[in-house]
């Protein structure tokens, strides 16, 4: 489909794309000298104390749960209204997640109530995921975690650039994880970034993304020394210096992207502000910065969402559900469990498009496409 708004568009610069060249041109395409900067930005970004590159933020989010020691026995709480990974990195290391519910019908995000109420002795760790980039009940979340000594890590897919109280995403826990996936704020492809105050726990899943081994490549590169030691069962979770050089300019306009994502998301909101049909999500709060990572709303239940989201898509735009629910369907699905907030959201949710280089005619076909097939809706419930 050649959509007129697609959802989301990577872009990048000639400058950013000549970074990345330059890395091949180099000869070291491995991670080396490139990943190390780049780590070093992100720590330097987020005020995070040690960063991680990994190929991917699940790879991240699994090295999380096994640095921190989750474990067979675990349980562990997570939302339902998120991405398989946030759930299967505990499930991987042999935990089991408990789901709790999100804080209300317009905000997608883990309820601290909920996951107190979720608390027992099995409880060992939290994972929250940053919906849209919004930081939601983050600051009640940490606070159950330091009370009960829980492990506290951080899905931040969405929410490179997003901070609260002057806290960065991905700070606030054991430790947290970012996505460079293509359909991410920071998109590039693939990668991602674990972030962490604990040297140690850096240090483990540093080695455990290397296969077990204690120094890196590079380092033996320079050194000349050819052994190495397998100290761990681990796998190969590595990032490469090209798309290393190719994030870390990326992220030099990370703030100006989120900034035109805010506005886009103002645009919308002003728009459908008096719509009875739609409701966007609930806006971050004075004190918080989103990344804006997606535009969600939520439709009025008289709204049948496949036909709404076919007709949208007749007239070229495209939309989506973040996400499937977890609890219900699939590999994680615990039938008996009832999260009413999360099953009402997800029943209604819609995503709409933003991303940076949208026009401003984009933006307001979207809004036009929506209010127009909304209408049509409206219509045909008054006829009925
Ligand atoms: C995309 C996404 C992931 C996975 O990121 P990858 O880098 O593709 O592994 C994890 N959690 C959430 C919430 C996501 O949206």
């Amino acid at each position: 489909m050649n959509w007129r708004v697609p959802l989301c568009r990577p872009s990048f610069s000639e400058a950013e794309l000549e970074a990345m060249l330059e890395a091949y041109r180099s000869g070291w395409v491995s991670p080396g000298p490139e990943t190390a900067r780049l780590e070093e930005a992100f720590c330097e970004y987020t005020g995070a104390g040690h960063g991680v590159a990994v190929s991917s933020c699940s790879a991240g989010l699994h090295l999380a749960c096994l640095a921190s020691g989750l474990g067979p026995g675990d349980q562990v709480i997570v939302p339902s209204l998120t991405f398989t990974s946030t759930v299967s990195a505990a499930v991987h290391v042999g935990a089991t997640p408990r789901f709790a519910d999100i804080a209300g019908p317009t905000e997608p995000w883990l309820s601290a109530e909920a996951v107190a109420a979720a608390l027992d002795e099995r409880t060992r760790g939290i994972i929250t995921m940053h919906y849209g980039g919004h930081l939601g009940e983050t600051i009640e979340i940490v606070e159950l975690a330091r009370k009960r000594d829980l492990v506290l890590i951080e899905d931040a897919a969405h929410a490179a650039g997003s901070w609260l109280q002057g806290r960065h995403a991905g700070t606030f826990g054991t430790a947290g994880v970012f996505s460079f996936s293509a359909s991410k704020n920071l998109g590039i492809g693939e990668g991602g970034m674990l972030v962490t105050a604990n040297s140690e726990l850096a240090a483990r899943a540093g080695s455990l993304s290397w296969h077990g081994l204690g120094s890196q490549i590079w380092q033996r590169h320079q050194q000349a020394a050819p052994v190495y030691e397998l100290g761990a069962l681990g796998f190969n979770y590595r990032f490469d210096d090209p798309r290393a050089a190719l994030v870390h300019s990326r992220l030099q306009r990370l703030d100006a992207d989120n900034r035109r994502r805010a506005a886009i998301d103002s645009y919308y909101r002003e728009a459908f502000a008096e719509h009875e049909l739609i409701e966007p999500t609930a806006a971050p709060p004075a004190g918080e910065r989103s990344s804006y990572c997606l535009f969600t709303a939520v439709l009025d239940p008289r709204v049948d969402r496949d036909r709404f989201r076919q007709a949208v898509a007749e007239r070229g735009v495209q939309t989506s559900v973040h996400y499937p629910l977890l609890h219900r369907s699939g590999v994680h699905a615990q039938p008996t469990v009832r999260l009413p907030h999360t099953e009402e959201y997800g029943r209604r949710c819609v995503t709409l498009p933003l991303y940076p280089q949208m026009e401003q005619w984009q933006v307001e076909l979207v809004v036009e496409t929506v209010c127009a097939v909304l209408a049509q809706t409206t219509g045909a419930a008054a006829a009925a």
